[in-house]
């Protein structure tokens, strides 16, 4: 069977179909066979299958989880530095796809659509750092590394990429320039902390400033997180395998490009007239095509925040809470153009200066208030007033010559 299953792959990946490519299978299964323990950690941790008491109960669990998210951008280019406002519009993303909010819900066939669930998981950037200085939950990085491969590099200061945040309280997303033909790719509950994580390839991260015509919506992070949150995919990575979700159909391979309901697949395994839940986030339909997680799924990702659940101490996590900490944070230095404010504390105005108080010329900048919400902004300026904002402190995202510096001041 498993012959026929690599024939039958190799037949597709002949094809032009376009096909997502997710590394998180493989990337997996050599995980598993260089660490050990790594297969019975997983399996301690993911405190499935619940009783059906615990199901039962799930189903009306209305409570929030918000995950806070540090996004490390390692670019060896300009363009690869991509804006806070990409950044954000993928949290967005994650927000609505993960809430049952994205606007192309409608699109799902009424067959599949009683199924759909709002996870009632969300994500956040993180506000405090691991010392708990004010951040704004995004690293920016220039790296010598062009390319990167599905090895982990990118997860280590000491290769080029960036080391991880506390795992057990940040989802770690790193963004970097993967190989062409890697999407992206995800650890399971259970890896070493070091590489716990999600790594996106940057022309597709976000939903603003793509130019690929299939991944521009933005689902791969919303897939990829899947997998971060112990989804598998809908065929269980084998001829018509288990994902261990009771309300997807049994699904005898992937779905690519965007199929017409309903999909019945004359090889396959699934007995019902509705045929496979090709616009389910775990297949690997393009980006317009993939729509809604199930009940099963969201049980599934949930169960992992109970009592020894592998993901339970987020709800621990400090990153939403309060900074306490005011000396400088050591993330947001960029190489290149060292860019400064001053006077600071200021009252009525900040002026943008290089390391010699000389004022530069900068390309745009971002004023973020405590609560992370952007309320002032400008380009092509030396400086600007402040004399609107309230006291407090904020935070600035600056953006000279190809590097964005994020800065805290205090306005009197
Ligand atoms: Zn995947």
């Amino acid at each position: 069977m498993k012959l026929f299953l690599c024939i039958l792959l190799g037949l597709f990946a002949g094809q032009s179909i376009a096909q997502r490519n997710c590394g998180t299978t493989h990337y997996w299964q050599e995980q598993l066979s260089s660490d050990q323990q790594l297969k019975a950690r997983h399996e301690k941790l993911q405190h499935y299958p619940p009783s059906k008491k615990e199901q039962e109960k799930d189903v009306t669990d209305l409570s929030v989880i918000t995950i806070p998210v540090v996004i490390h951008i390692l670019y060896n280019t300009p363009a690869e530095n991509i804006s806070d406002e990409q950044i954000r519009s993928q949290i967005e993303v994650l927000n609505r796809d993960f809430g049952k909010q994205n606007k192309d819900f409608g699109q799902v066939p009424a067959a599949f659509a009683p199924f759909a669930a709002d996870t009632r998981i969300q994500f956040e950037l993180a506000k405090v750092d691991p010392e708990g200085r004010a951040t704004n939950g995004i690293i920016r990085k220039k790296t010598t590394q062009a390319s990167w491969k599905q090895d982990d590099m990118m997860k280590f200061s000491a290769s080029g990429g960036d080391d991880a945040w506390d795992s057990r309280y940040y989802l770690n997303i790193w963004v970097c320039n993967l190989n062409r033909s890697l999407l992206g790719y995800s650890t399971f509950p259970g890896a070493v902390a070091a590489k716990d994580g999600v790594v996106i390839r940057t022309d597709i991260f976000g939903n603003i400033n793509i130019s690929s015509p299939v991944y521009n919506k933005g689902r791969t992070t919303t897939h990829e997180v899947g997998h971060w949150l112990n989804l598998k995919h809908l065929w269980g990575d084998s001829y018509c395998g288990d994902d261990g979700v009771d309300d997807t159909p049994p699904q005898r391979t992937y779905n690519s490009g965007c199929s017409s309901f309903p999909q019945i697949d004359p090889e396959g395994c699934n007995p019902s007239a509705d045929g496979d839940m090709f616009m389910n986030f775990m297949d690997f339909s393009d980006d317009a095509c993939i729509l809604m997680f199930t009940y099963g799924q969201k049980q599934r990702m949930r169960n992992l925040f109970k009592e020894g659940g592998a993901r339970a101490s987020i709800l621990q996590s400090p990153a939403l809470g309060q900074p306490w900490n005011n000396t400088p944070s050591p993330y947001s230095q960029t190489s290149g153009a060292s860019i400064h404010i001053f006077p600071n504390p200021a009252a009525s105005g900040i002026t943008f200066a290089t390391g010699d108080n000389k004022p530069v010329i900068v390309k745009s900048f971002i004023i973020y208030n405590n609560t992370g919400k952007p309320v002032m902004r400008g380009n092509n300026s030396s400086g600007t007033q402040i004399t609107g904002l309230i006291p407090g402190i904020y935070l600035i995202s600056i953006e000279a010559e190809d590097t964005i510096t994020t800065l805290k001041f205090v306005k009197k």
